[in-house]
């Protein structure tokens, strides 16, 4: 078969999907990450804020894994487009008829000061499970004052997890009957960054009594000492707990030529065919890409899918498809969006929320057998694409 040997970079969602895939056809496909456990990061929000175990939201690459799939547990240091070669960090050469990079996205607390200090006192839910932990030990611990949750840049993974933050930890302050309030730092004119969804949010938010937010808040730097926020327009805000989100760059990977990344480190990519700008044995997908898209679970997953047929021949394209829902304890609105349509307005609901415990549940396995589960994503995506869920209102 031409273009036998396939390089997938990172074990995530993107890389395993793409891996089981592309086995399936015949393909000698070889796994390089440097993490020996997957696990899924929505569930961050469910330890910091429920004090759920990280182990229910783990499995080790291995399980989830095809076993014809040659893996192996190193970080890739080099990647050479022009030359189909690339170098793990412990020596290894590798050779390939096609990669894709799958790598996610790196966190960055130097661009912001104070920030790293801030991170290691109080953690936060998007860098791991044990940072997670971290915040929960805070949280579970808060008998009253206020609790900031901050978002200095808007290139995040899932952009109205800061929001889904706000939420649960509000209405767990409220059912321990504690005097917390929690406030959002966000940067935009709006509480979210689409006016239409921006009401919606607003709403609800208004609905609680202990949440507060500011909005065109930019973040300048963190006193940890004085406790304070401090805004680019020297205005100071007390906390007595602090989470922020971190920057967002590009992997860690030194790919040759230098030109395929962004100044972010984000891998230049054709926004619907996924391909490395200029090569077209190259691919990323996921967080590490630089699609004008929100960076989430579901585009990292119709990744998978638009780069597996194409291998194939197939002349699939990604339409910039994102899916987040953005839960409260009982309730959920979706935050979907693609290159032709902003996120719509619409009602919270608890059959959305019931939806994104079933999506918990089937995470693993539909990662296990992509194929299998294709059918049941494909009705998902098509009932809620944004013409039909904002037509509906459902
Ligand atoms: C709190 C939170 C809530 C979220 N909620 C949602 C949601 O509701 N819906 C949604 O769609 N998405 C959501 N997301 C986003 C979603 O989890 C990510 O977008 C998704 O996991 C990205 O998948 P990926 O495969 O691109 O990267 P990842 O899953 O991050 O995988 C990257 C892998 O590459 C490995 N790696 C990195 N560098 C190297 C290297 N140099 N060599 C080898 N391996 C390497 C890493 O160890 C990792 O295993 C959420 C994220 C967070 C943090």
């Amino acid at each position: 078969m031409n273009g036998e040997k396939v390089l997938v970079v990172g074990g995530g969602a993107g890389g395993l999907l793409v891996s089981n895939l592309l086995v399936g056809d015949g393909r000698e496909v070889t796994l390089v990450t440097n993490n020996p456990e997957h696990y899924f990061q929505p569930a961050n929000l469910f330890i910091a804020f429920k004090g759920e175990s990280p182990e229910s939201y783990k499995r080790s690459v291995e399980s989830l894994l095809d076993p014809k799939v040659r893996l192996i547990l190193d970080k890739l240091s080099k990647l050479d487009l022009g030359n189909r070669t690339a170098l793990t960090e412990r020596g290894k050469r590798l050779e390939y008829d096609y990669v894709i990079v799958a790598a996610g996205a790196r966190m960055d607390y130097n661009s912001l000061p104070g920030m790293k200090e801030n991170f290691e006192m109080f953690g936060d839910y998007y860098s791991s499970p044990e940072a997670a932990v971290k915040v929960w030990n805070t949280v579970s611990r808060m008998k009253n004052g206020k609790l900031i949750i901050g978002v200095p840049d808007l290139i995040i993974k899932c952009p109205p997890a800061p929001h889904k933050g706000v939420f649960l930890a509000a209405e767990f302050f409220k059912k321990e009957k504690r005097d917390v309030t929690v406030e959002l730092l966000y940067p935009s004119p709006h509480i979210y960054t689409e006016a239409e969804l921006a009401k919606t949010i607003e709403s609800k938010m208004k609905s609680f009594s202990n949440i507060e937010y500011r909005t065109s808040f930019l973040i300048d730097s963190v006193d940890k000492d004085r406790k304070v926020v401090i805004g680019m327009n020297g205005e100071e805000i007390k906390y007595d707990a602090l989470v922020l989100i971190p920057f967002h760059k590009g992997p860690e990977i030194d790919v040759n030529p230098a030109e395929a990344r962004d100044d972010d480190g984000f891998i230049k990519v054709d926004k619907r065919k996924l391909n490395i700008t200029s090569y077209d044995d190259a691919f990323a997908i996921g967080d590490c890409n630089n699609a004008p898209t929100s960076k989430t679970g579901v585009a990292a997953h119709l990744g998978a899918f638009v780069v597996w047929k194409r291998i194939n021949g197939r002349n699939a394209e990604y339409s910039g498809r994102t899916n987040c829902p953005l839960i409260t304890d009982d309730e959920a609105i979706f935050v979907i969006s693609d290159y032709d349509h902003k996120p719509v307005g619409q009602r919270f609901s608890r059959l959305k929320r019931l939806m994104e415990d079933l999506f918990v549940a089937m995470y693993f396995p539909s990662l296990r057998y992509p194929r299998k589960f294709e059918p049941i994503f494909d009705v998902y995506f098509n009932a809620t694409e944004p013409n039909i869920l904002g037509e509906k209102g459902w």
